[in-house]
């Protein structure tokens, strides 16, 4: 029997699918672990690490520590691990993380899929794109200089020791179990705003997609088109989450490529669209089982050096959801 690999948007599903039922369970996991912590259940749980993937402004700050002091963040350890594996992707596997494990992308993607079947997704115009680029940019801006120039080592480390840091991953679920009518409406406007333009969180608002998308302008792994054999169909652009004019690109090399696929798969002509690394031709689905693959060595490694799971006193975490919550 032989084996078929399946096509390159099924495949990205199939990880992206994976990625979200592991977010589902962490969250799941973890409700019952702060049930347990704050007294509203007897069944002991374990904490799952996995949720400080959703703290990225404390893993920042555990970047700028453990560069200047050289000390690994204690209270969101997995975070902090989580985070450098998404910039060692983006360095080597462009912005795979944001195509293969973000679930914002999935939700981006699920959205501009039915913005198509609508016809209502759009695509602005160059000037319009670039300006609308703004946002996502100011917002990493801020947040790069606020941790690596406005504070000092010491208002970082007061920052990991305060009460608030300790308890941020259970006020983050509590944010998503019981959302204002504020959140609500921001996140419905943020789904049609998807509807209409084609990924427009991940395009124009996310500054962690824009921080891969910059360091993945040094990523070996591109995509290459190749103008002779190229019909000018323009089916790769349109195909494209990124809204890259990928017929009008030798190279793709932008930072909103997700390394999808899709223009290879939609391309009429065999062999126009390759992905390439280091001057080769490699497989589609190099990217996706990459980045697979540095989000488990990166996972094995932490965990045998003690540096994925937290290490604090039970007792004083337990006050602390208590008196959180
Ligand atoms: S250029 Fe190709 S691989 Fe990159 S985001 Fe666009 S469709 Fe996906
Ligand atoms: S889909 Fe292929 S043939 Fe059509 S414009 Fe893109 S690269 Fe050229």
């Amino acid at each position: 029997m032989r084996f078929t690999l399946p096509s390159p948007a099924v495949f990205q599903r199939l990880i992206q699918s994976a990625f979200l039922i592991f977010c589902l369970y962490s969250g799941w996991k973890f409700y019952h672990f702060v049930q347990w912590m704050t007294g509203h259940s007897e069944i002991p749980v374990t904490r799952p690490a996995s949720v400080e993937a959703f703290l990225p402004i404390a893993a920042l700050m555990g970047l700028r520590r453990l560069l200047e002091s050289g000390v690994w963040d204690v209270v969101h350890p997995a975070g902090l691990a989580i985070f450098l594996a998404a910039l060692g992707m983006a360095l080597l596997l462009r912005k795979g993380f944001c195509g293969y494990v973000c679930p914002v992308g999935l939700a981006s993607g699920l959205l501009n899929r039915l913005g198509r079947k609508l016809r209502l997704s759009r695509v602005p115009g160059p000037r319009v794109d670039a300006l609308l680029h703004a946002p996502k940019y100011a917002l990493l801006a801020f947040f790069l200089y606020t941790v690596f120039v406005g504070m000092d080592l010491r208002a970082v480390e007061q920052f990991a020791s305060n009460p608030y840091n300790f308890v941020a991953d259970a006020r983050m679920l509590h944010f998503f179990l019981d959302p204002s009518s504020l959140t609500l409406m921001v996140l419905a406007g943020l789904a049609v705003l998807g509807v209409l333009l084609r990924s427009a969180w991940c395009r124009y608002l996310c500054p962690y997609g824009a921080l891969l998308g910059l360091l993945s302008w040094g990523s070996p792994v591109r995509i290459r088109r190749d103008k002779d054999a190229c019909v000018q169909c323009g089916r790769c652009s349109a195909s494209c989450p990124g809204g890259i004019p990928v017929h009008l690109r030798d190279d793709v090399r932008s930072p909103e490529c997700v390394g999808c696929m899709r223009c290879q798969s939609v391309c009429p002509v065999p062999g126009c669209v390759t992905l390439r690394a280091w001057g080769r031709d490699v497989p589609f689905w190099s990217i996706g089982l990459g980045c697979v693959a540095l989000l488990l060595a990166v996972w094995l490694l932490a965990d045998s050096q003690g540096l994925w799971h937290q290490n604090l006193p039970e007792n004083m975490l337990r006050m602390l959801y208590r008196q959180a919550f």
